[in-house]
């Protein structure tokens, strides 16, 4: 099979011999959880607990009116002891549900639902009702995804299977071990779009989890037509765009959306997801995720009650050497934030946690651009690093935004590949957020 792949990207050491062969650990006991009351894009949600009540596993605990919110159910059955700020994984504090786990055992689930006959509009409600989330970015609803408007009609699914982080290694794992879950959430996602080609994009370096999957798409595919696309191991392929353009050869057009060149993209997680919601009606209740770098004892993948907080699990279950550990990532090293420490619970997003030693968190002293062209050659968003950086530190935001700031996925490749240690992405972000409250003040002020 010819492997295909996008313009642009950088090799990035993988890091993933340490955790790649190691079978998923399953933590169904925690004494407790803090559960995010918003994890997902969109709007906000509200708490439908109170201190003092006691609640079931799978139990609906927070939810609102509205398309752009999903609910968030209790991961383990207990007490609700405090509803209160607590800082999540985006680094940022808000509202979580505290439960204290009391043995109960009380499960809450709904019940099947046959993915491969119900109604189209069941079978939307069914993934909004398990408060599945895209797992492996910014928690788009799962189900909105699912219900593009009649102007965008959709042709491929892709399941994003190319787990492109280094040290990431959950996804091989979920593939490796549960391939018809993956198999079995693409085809119902599938029906309900009314498409008849779905792929699965994985990178060649899991080459070897082809006949598995391909077995699986026979066993639990129902005659829907998945194939399998190997990409060349590149940083970022796992980003939509990128997937997009190696699998169809389509670009989706600044500003756009998958769904402008008719594809639906989710990871391998929230494919099992939608699997599990429908074949036990569970909803997304548990997270896996893989434990690693070099200040980890215990490298591992590990699935856990979504809420369960890292320091929770050390040291029974994580063993870290903390001498050498200088910094705790959440999420991938190339995208992912640094905490200020672990008493963070695991989000319905959270794909990795990261103990990084010394050598792997090396900060350099930002030394002047050369004007090398190595940030634009890698940039697989055709983007001009070099030139952003030089609009947003004069505070040029109208400029940052007419070369594109806003199309940067934030994928920090051309921060790695840098001569010169530029900050480059870091300094995107911020830019970013400064741009869009500049246009927020603007548009408020012309509302006046
Ligand atoms: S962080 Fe932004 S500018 Fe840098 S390579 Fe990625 S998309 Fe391009
Ligand atoms: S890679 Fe770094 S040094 Fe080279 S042009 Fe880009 S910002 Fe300048």
């Amino acid at each position: 099979m010819a492997t295909k792949t996008f313009k642009g990207g950088a090799h990035p050491p993988e890091r993933k011999h340490r955790t790649e062969a190691l079978p998923i650990e399953y933590v169904g006991t925690v004494k407790q959880v803090v559960v995010p009351v918003n994890q997902h894009f969109g709007a906000p949600i509200q708490p439908l607990v109170k201190v003092g009540d006691q609640v079931k596993r799978g139990q609906k605990i927070a939810d609102a009116d509205g398309r752009m919110t999903v609910p968030v159910h209790a991961p383990i059955a207990g007490i609700v002891k405090k509803i209160e700020p607590r800082l999540q994984s985006n680094n940022l504090e808000g509202s979580a549900i505290v439960i204290e786990a009391d043995g109960s055992g009380g499960v809450d689930f709904m019940p099947p639902l046959d993915g491969f006959s119900c109604g189209k509009d069941e079978a939307l409600a069914r993934i909004r009702e398990a408060g599945i989330i895209g797992m492996g970015g910014a928690g788009f609803p799962a189900h909105v995804k699912l219900a593009p408007p009649p102007n965008k009609p959709i042709t491929v699914v892709i399941a994003n299977a190319a787990e492109c982080e280094p040290y990431l290694t959950i996804d091989e794992r979920v593939m490796a071990e549960t391939p018809g879950d993956l198999v079995e959430g693409m085809a119902i996602t599938m029906r309900i779009l009314g498409v008849g080609r779905g792929v699965i994009g994985l990178e060649d370096n899991k080459a070897h989890l082809m006949d598995a999957l391909e077995a699986a798409v026979k066993d639990y595919g129902r005659g829907a037509a998945i194939e399998l696309q190997l990409l060349k191991t590149k940083y970022p392929q796992g980003g939509e765009k990128m997937l997009i353009t190696a699998i169809t050869g389509k670009e989706v057009p600044s500003g756009g959306l998958p769904m402008d060149v008719g594809c639906v993209v989710q990871n391998v997680g929230t494919f099992k997801a939608i699997a599990e919601a429908f074949r036990e009606g569970k909803p997304l209740i548990d997270r896996g995720f893989t434990v690693s770098g070099g200040a980890c004892k215990s490298p591992k993948n590990l699935v856990v009650p979504v809420g369960t907080l890292v320091s929770d699990l050390i040291p029974d279950t994580i063993q870290i050497d903390e001498d050498a550990l200088r910094r705790v990532i959440y999420g991938g090293p190339m995208m992912g934030p640094s905490l200020p420490n672990w008493a963070v619970p695991v989000q319905k997003n959270t794909s990795g946690v990261l103990f990084l030693n010394a050598s792997e968190s090396k900060v350099y002293a930002e030394g002047p651009c050369l004007r090398c062209g190595r940030c634009m050659n890698a940039c697989s968003c055709r983007l001009s690093p070099a030139l952003l950086n030089v609009a947003i530190k004069a505070d040029d935001f109208d400029q940052a935004e007419a070369i594109g700031l806003l199309d940067c996925i934030e994928c920090g490749t051309c921060s790695f590949v840098c001569p010169s240690h530029i900050q480059l992405v870091q300094r995107f972000r911020v830019g970013k957020q400064l741009l869009r409250a500049k246009k927020q003040k603007e548009a408020a002020r012309a509302g006046k």
